[in-house]
């Protein structure tokens, strides 16, 4: 048999980035070496490095690699060494940059609490053991890009300021369709987040949710607005299973999800497009601890596991790494931001090693 061939380009970026990329590139190796398939990766500047050594976060270079490549997998990018730079060419420029020129419109967020860390919850550990949601929020359309936009000052110098929340039918079916599959290889529940008791836009976007459906008899869906959505992603969230919504309501639910799990070294992230993904962990280059050895690398191991998942398939070779990760955690090993009494404190190469020793199996 032949072996499938795939290329991913990889930034690690700035601060905590590269720490964190080491050991995420060593799983995705043993994995890739065990599989059926062939990466070759290719190493790119994204962000503040980039700044430093071409005069740009997101060099034609890196972006001609990105388009040329199946996966995008990104450490993170920023920090306070670039924060003086015009905004044009800050390093968070580059991510908006990928994103669009990737065309990648569907951000998929799992949020997993696992069990070893559910006393890490701002929730009690009764509303958040077993919580396994995936959200997926669109990323090219609503306020953010429609127009008319801005701040106008009529004749006598009042401000008005404007803000469009446009979608139209063919972005939404196309995040809907996504919605649908995603929620068929799961526990086939899809609950689509609106306001269309108030907003035209999102009343299209109920209609076109429910009209994508009839295609999808097998996936329950239901709908709910998106008020209630906040209310009940703390009251119960272990009512959900995927979530669809909009870029503006996606991008806020998505972030009060993130925080059941109390732990943002541990979440990761895919944004998806037509044939094109970019993989990354939820939070940022963490200046703060970069170079320190102390960075949880376990968000950008289990952006791995989905970039194995989505974009390799090898949903087996995901399921392995993400086992590994919960039997780590089971043996308590924990890196400084997870760590708790009792628990066993570890820097990121040890995590690293720990997660490729549970992949290697028993004796090895
Ligand atoms: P941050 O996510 O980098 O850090 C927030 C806090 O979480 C810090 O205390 C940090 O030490 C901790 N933390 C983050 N990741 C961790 C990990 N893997 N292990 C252990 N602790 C971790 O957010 P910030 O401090 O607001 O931003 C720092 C820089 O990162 C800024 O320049 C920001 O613009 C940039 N940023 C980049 C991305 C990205 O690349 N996708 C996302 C968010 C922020």
């Amino acid at each position: 048999m032949t072996a499938k061939y795939y290329r991913i380009a990889v930034f690690a970026g700035d601060g905590i980035g590269p720490e964190i990329m080491k050991e995420a590139l060593k799983v995705l190796k043993i994995v890739a070496d065990r599989s059926a398939v062939e990466l070759q990766l290719t190493h790119g500047l994204l962000g503040g490095s980039a700044y430093d050594a071409c005069g740009t976060p997101f060099p034609e270079e890196s972006l001609n690699l990105a388009l040329e490549s199946d996966a995008v997998l990104l450490g993170a990018v920023g920090g306070p060494k670039w924060e003086g730079l015009d905004y044009s060419v800050r390093p968070e420029r580059a991510l908006l940059g990928l994103r669009e020129k990737l065309g990648l419109f569907a951000n998929l967020r799992p949020v997993v609490v696992f069990d070893e860390l559910v006393d890490a919850s701002p929730l009690k550990p009764e509303l958040v053991k077993g919580i396994d949601i995936l959200i997926l929020r669109e990323l090219t359309g609503d306020v953010y890009f429609g127009r008319p936009r801005g701040v106008t000052r009529d004749a006598e110098g009042k401000r008005t300021g404007v803000n469009t929340m446009i979608y139209t039918e063919e972005e939404i079916r196309r995040i809907a369709g996504r919605a649908f599959e995603l929620a068929r290889g799961r526990r086939k529940k899809l609950l689509s987040v609106d306001k269309a008791n108030v907003l035209e836009t999102t009343e299209l976007w109920r209609n076109v949710v429910t009209e994508t459906g009839r295609d999808y008899p097998d996936v329950a869906l239901g709908h709910m607005y998106v008020d209630n959505c906040a209310m009940q992603l703390v009251r119960h969230p272990a009512q959900f299973d995927v979530i669809v919504t909009t870029n503006l309501f996606g991008d806020i639910l998505s972030d009060e999800a993130a925080m059941l799990t109390g732990s943002i070294g541990m979440l990761p992230s895919a944004s998806l497009g037509a044939g094109r993904a970019l993989y990354e962990p939820i939070h940022g280059s963490a200046p703060d601890i970069a170079g320190k050895n102390i960075a949880n690398p376990l968000a950008t191991i289990l952006s791995v596991a989905m970039m194995l998942r989505h974009s390799l398939d090898l949903p087996d070779a995901a399921a392995a790494v993400e086992k590994a990760v919960a039997d780590v955690l089971k043996d308590g090993w924990r890196t400084q931001d997870i760590h708790s009494p009792g628990s066993r404190l570890v820097g990121t190469a040890e995590m690293g090693d720990a997660v490729l020793k549970k992949l290697a199996g028993p004796g090895r």
